[in-house]
């Protein structure tokens, strides 16, 4: 009950899927709806309405001109910021909400390699890719850590969005566990969960790191549903010497958002952190590393 709560007190958040229907076009349908609809100051394109209101089943909806999409779901395409005529990876894909979002960024051109190692999941990207109309995404059913950053068309990647496995524990339901019935005890649950979450981080470590290493990659986005230390600052701290090793500097990701990475390194501030009580939306993380052209860096 108190995680329907926090759920329904949070705003509506839908994006508009420009590829099929304008931010004005969309607007005034939503308008028929209820007047309280307003535009994002911080995500294009992404539509605010009131906590509750249930869009489901309303027929931009379910013809793929609006998607259903929380804003810190909404703010890792936009931090990759890939140009239309670029080749771009997202690597761990499935369902695809963030896939979309990039082909719309890339005004439908481009080419977006969607990779996913799942096979139902598979099902589900490719069906959001189809709803949306996203012509110029292909998708890679497998493993990203076994594509080849040296063979084509990878080679050629310029952007990567790497939205990998996370314990989900930014998501509202899932914080609140605790308050649901188990037979185990709270430290046999905390044990297990922290070794769940070692699992996760090396596994992410492993991802961003294979990221860097594609040869013609300018832009890398990192990004989790998670609020540990440790899937987060914790990730990007322990890449970086290599990332600096790549030529890579971490940048700021969405400048304008207050709320930064928690200062355990030098450069934190360049990370972006959303609280879901704080900010009303889910507890989210974007980090963003960009190639300095010319060789290795400080961090900033
Ligand atoms: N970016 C997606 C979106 O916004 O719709 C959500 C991605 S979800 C957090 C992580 C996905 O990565 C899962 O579907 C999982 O099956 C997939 N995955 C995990 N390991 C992978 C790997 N080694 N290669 C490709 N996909 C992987």
């Amino acid at each position: 009950v108190a995680a329907q709560g926090i759920e329904i007190s949070m705003p509506r958040y839908v994006r508009v899927n420009t590829l099929k229907i304008s931010r004005s076009e969309a607007l005034k349908s939503l308008k028929q709806l209820t007047d309280s609809v307003r535009e994002d100051d911080l995500i294009p394109d992404l539509l605010i309405l009131p906590a509750g209101t249930d869009l489901h089943k309303h027929a931009l909806v379910l013809d793929g001109s609006l998607v259903l999409q929380g804003k810190a779901s909404c703010m890792p395409a936009p931090v990759l910021d890939p140009r239309p005529d670029w080749e771009v990876i997202d690597a761990c894909a499935a369902p695809g909400n963030k896939t979309v979002h990039l082909a719309t960024l890339m005004k439908g051109k481009g080419r977006i390699y969607a990779c996913e190692v799942d096979s139902k999941r598979v099902l589900r990207l490719r069906e959001t890719v189809k709803i949306a109309g996203a012509s110029n995404v292909e998708v890679h059913h497998g493993d990203f850590l076994k594509i080849d950053p040296k063979k084509l068309p990878y080679s050629k990647v310029r952007g990567i969005l790497l939205d990998p496995s996370c314990s989900g524990s930014g998501t509202k339901v899932q914080r609140l566990d605790h308050l649901l019935p188990s037979n185990t005890t709270g430290s046999q649950k905390d044990d297990a969960e922290k070794q769940r979450v070692e699992q996760l981080a090396q596994f992410q470590e492993r991802a961003l790191l294979h990221a860097l290493g594609f040869p013609a990659v300018e832009r890398v986005v990192y990004s989790t549903c998670s609020i540990y230390q440790r899937e987060n600052e914790g990730v990007v701290q322990a890449v970086l010497p290599q990332a600096f090793a790549h030529g890579f500097r971490l940048a700021t990701a969405l400048p304008n958002w207050p709320h930064r990475g928690l200062p355990v390194f030098d450069g934190a501030h360049h990370l972006v952190r959303t609280d879901s009580e704080r900010d009303q939306m889910d507890g989210f993380f974007v980090a963003l590393f960009v190639r300095k052209k010319g060789g290795a860096t400080e961090v900033e």
